[in-house]
């Protein structure tokens, strides 16, 4: 099954060479020529996907060890003692990982696999794997296939590369990583083997966090703790795991690789540093959940097989607002696996995308001037026994405990909006945030129509009405009348409550997951701390006691923290000013949010619930602090070759062209207008001059203090090389089309 799957996988990869081999500019001269040619000899060659050969059975999870294959070859007890962990959070018994190593080689052999690789997650925000081969020589000239359960539950990778923010130095750089049995291995296929992968854990030789899965996992057992508390107090005593759920939905651009392949910028910096603006945009949002077209409608398909054989649930796919952006979404699932899920999925997509000719751009930002790509992160939490603890039933007014988690979450919110902002912050995300097509670095929660009244009647007393939600009626007879949402939705909230859930939207394409859920994990633990404690205390047992002390809590958190709830347009000017007046913070950049990781608040936040120490802490701060001025860095640096090597020549010449036209003309006795060459020379000249400027900027010395540099990088280094762009981009409307050395926007948005 899986090997036949695998094949016609390998035969896919026939799309490249009708576009000469892979070589960008091998038969067809410029990219252009080749990109137009690419789309138009474009004919499908992968065998379709489609549930008549596969079934939905055998193609979903095919690829991973999962309960139903622990199941069948797994001894009962070690089965039920492993699901006992993935399902209850219980103490995983380490005794187990021999038999468990055992059948997972078993079965990985018998999917082609000859090496296994603990997986795990840097604070790149990246994957990294580190392979090692089952073969092992058996000391008699032969070699046996091994896997211990000590190779399965622990590996020693030298990762003294990695960004640690200090935690390791390179002369102590025991780094260890840890299978991570709530996450299930799965087969890597390649055209020439596979291998078996083992998502884990990455640890210093002190037992410190160098990675965005471990505080993923420590906030999960957190929320849980406070989530039983509550739990409790409603009497829930069951003690089913609380976890928390996400549903990231992800978008981003494909771009035919030929034009990527001639634009350094993208090759380098995932964005463009220069370009145009197009004289036809988005505005006529004529791409919006338009028809797919054809190439990239057979490069969703195979993402979507490989991904369904990886067991994740990918569900919606559509085109994005901007031409040549879509998105695809996944089906919720528990915060760790969704954050596993979410960072194969962008591998994935940027690996199939190669296959089909293009390049897929995750970068929050890669053109301006059109939307940016992020990715809303659907947050809720929920048990086995009580459902999603978020779903506010027909008449939230009179739902205790929904309303209870729900003001949980607005008062966490409101508290820790700083935190919030901090763990979106990038500097590719900078770009999108508050560009009038994100949502703005302000965070307020949308709650909608319905909820805000029931929140409005609490903070006046007490809520016995839930307006109702009606049917939506169309006035055409053949259509159905349908039972209509409580609320509309709001696109330009950074944190809206949608039916059952609250949606982070302020999260950046190209980021992982984890930060943001760590976050949003831990302040609602810390929420539901606080409403626990105190309800504890007042009602002391009592529970008739519960109603009017809950109401009274309630009451509290809406005067002190009804503040961060807006339901209006997050784009208006006349929100930054409301904004300001309501005391909510407004931290523009990464530069200004980073600091919030520094203060006390968060750092008793994180100690209290050992999510992280205050070295682990420190040393994120440090790593993103650092991973920002890089980023410019390499920007500004590329902003620099790029103008000078490409862009300047090419005004020159053109410039050289008009001044001889002009020179020409006038020997022959001809007056001659001379505005355009005029026009051409000051952008040349102010073009020369923002270079220098920026050549400046860079050259400050670099200051020890991060926090200093990333302000520098901020305040001095992106104005200049935004400079640079300005007359860049001007001269691109000058300078003749065929010696324009960059693939244009109108090339790369609208070639697909
Ligand atoms: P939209 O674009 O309208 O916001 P989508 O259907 O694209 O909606 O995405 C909704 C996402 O929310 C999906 O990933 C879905 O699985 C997720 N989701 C639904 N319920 C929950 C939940 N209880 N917890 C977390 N995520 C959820
Ligand atoms: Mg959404």
């Amino acid at each position: 099954m899986g090997t036949a799957i695998h094949d016609e996988v390998s035969q896919n990869g026939s799309y490249s060479s009708a576009v000469g081999g892979g070589s960008p500019k091998t038969s067809f001269g410029s990219p252009r020529a080749a990109a137009i040619a690419a789309v138009t000899n474009y004919k499908p060659s992968a065998p379709p996907m489609n549930f008549r050969d596969t079934p939905t059975g055998e193609l979903f999870n095919c690829n991973v060890f999962s309960p139903a294959v622990m199941k069948k070859r797994l001894p009962k007890p070690v089965y039920k003692a492993l699901m006992r962990t993935i399902e209850s959070g219980d103490k995983l018994d380490s005794s187990v990982a021999d038999v468990v190593a055992s059948a997972m080689k078993d079965w990985a052999i018998e999917k082609g696999a000859t090496h296994y690789a603990h997986v795990f997650y840097p604070l790149t925000g990246l994957t990294a794997e580190k392979h090692d081969s089952f073969l092992t020589p058996d000391g008699e000239g032969g070699a046996i296939a091994e896997f211990s359960g000590k190779q399965l539950i622990q590996g020693e990778p030298d990762g003294s590369s990695f960004p640690t923010g200090g935690i390791r130095v390179t002369f102590e750089a025991r780094g260890y990583t840890i299978w991570d049995v709530t996450s299930p291995a799965y087969i890597l296929e390649n055209d020439n083997g596979t291998t078996l992968c083992i998502p884990t854990a990455f640890v210093s030789w002190t037992g410190e966090a160098l990675d965005k899965k471990t505080p993923v996992l420590r906030s999960m057992q957190a929320l849980n703790t406070q989530a039983q508390r509550v739990l409790k107090l409603f009497g829930h005593t069951d003690g089913a795991l609380v976890s928390s759920t996400a549903g990231p939905e992800q978008e981003y651009f494909l771009v035919d690789r030929n034009f990527y392949y001639a634009r350094p910028d993208l090759v380098n910096a995932g964005r463009t540093l220069f370009g145009a603006k197009p004289p036809k945009g988005q505005e006529f949002d004529d791409h919006y959940f338009g028809a797919i077209p054809d190439r990239v409608l057979a490069f969703m398909l195979e993402c979507e097989r490989e991904l369904f054989k990886l067991g994740i649930p990918v569900k919606t796919r559509h085109n994005e607002v901007a031409p040549g952006q879509y998105e695809v979404a996944p089906m919720f699932e528990f915060a760790n696996l969704a954050t596993d899920h979410q960072q194969l999925l962008m591998t994935t997509l940027k690996r199939v995308a190669e296959k089909y000719g293009m390049v897929c751009l995750t970068h929050e930002k890669p053109f301006a001037g059109v939307n940016g790509s992020g990715k809303h992160v659907n947050w809720s939490m929920g048990s086995a026994s009580q459902g999603n603890l978020l779903d506010p039933g027909d008449t939230p007014h009179d739902n205790a405990q929904f309303l209870l988690i729900c003001a949980a979450v607005i008062r966490a919110v409101h508290k820790y909006q700083g935190l919030l902002r901090s763990v979106v912050a990038s500097a590719s995300n900078d770009h999108r945030l508050g560009a009038n097509e994100a949502p703005p670095a302000i965070i307020s929660v949308f709650l909608g129509d319905q909820l805000t009244d029931v929140f409005e009647q609490i903070k006046g007393g007490g809520a016995n009405s839930s307006i109702p939600k009606g049917t939506l009626t169309v006035g055409v007879d053949v259509l159905p009348p349908l039972p209509k949402d409580a609320g509309d939705r709001n696109r330009t909230s950074p944190f809206a409550f949608t039916g059952n859930r609250f949606e982070f939207r302020a999260v950046g394409a190209n980021q992982s997951i984890a930060g943001p859920l760590v976050a949003m994990n831990t302040i609602i633990a810390e929420s539901l701390d606080f409403c626990a404690t105190r309800l504890e205390e007042t009602i002391g047992g009592d529970p008739d006691k519960l109603h009017g002390e809950l109401q009274k809590l309630l009451t509290e958190i809406m005067t002190d923290h009804g503040a961060i709830i807006f339901n209006g347009d997050g784009y208006s000017e006349a929100w930054h000013a409301e904004a300001a007046e309501r005391g909510l913070l407004n931290l523009k950049t990464t530069a200004d949010a980073l600091p919030v990781l520094e203060t006390e608040e968060v750092k008793e936040l994180f100690t209290k619930y050992s999510v992280l120490s205050e070295r682990e802490l420190e040393s994120r701060l440090e790593t993103y602090l650092e991973q920002y001025c890089m980023s410019v860095g390499v920007e500004a640096n590329l902003t620099i070759e790029m103008a000078k090597t490409m862009i300047f020549p090419a005004a020159i010449r053109y410039q050289n062209e008009l001044a001889a036209t002009c020179a020409n003309l006038k020997l022959l006795g001809y007056t001659f207008d001379t505005n355009s060459l005029d026009a051409v020379t000051d952008l040349v000249k102010n073009l020369q001059d923002s270079i220098a400027d920026l050549e400046g900027a860079v050259a400050e010395p670099e200051s020890d203090d991060l926090m200093a540099e990333a302000r520098h990088c901020c305040d001095e280094v992106l104005p200049a090389m935004l400079k640079v762009r300005t007359y860049a981009d001007a001269l691109e409307g000058w300078v003749a089309d065929d010696l324009w050395p960059l693939p244009t926007y109108q090339e790369m948005l609208f070639i697909k």
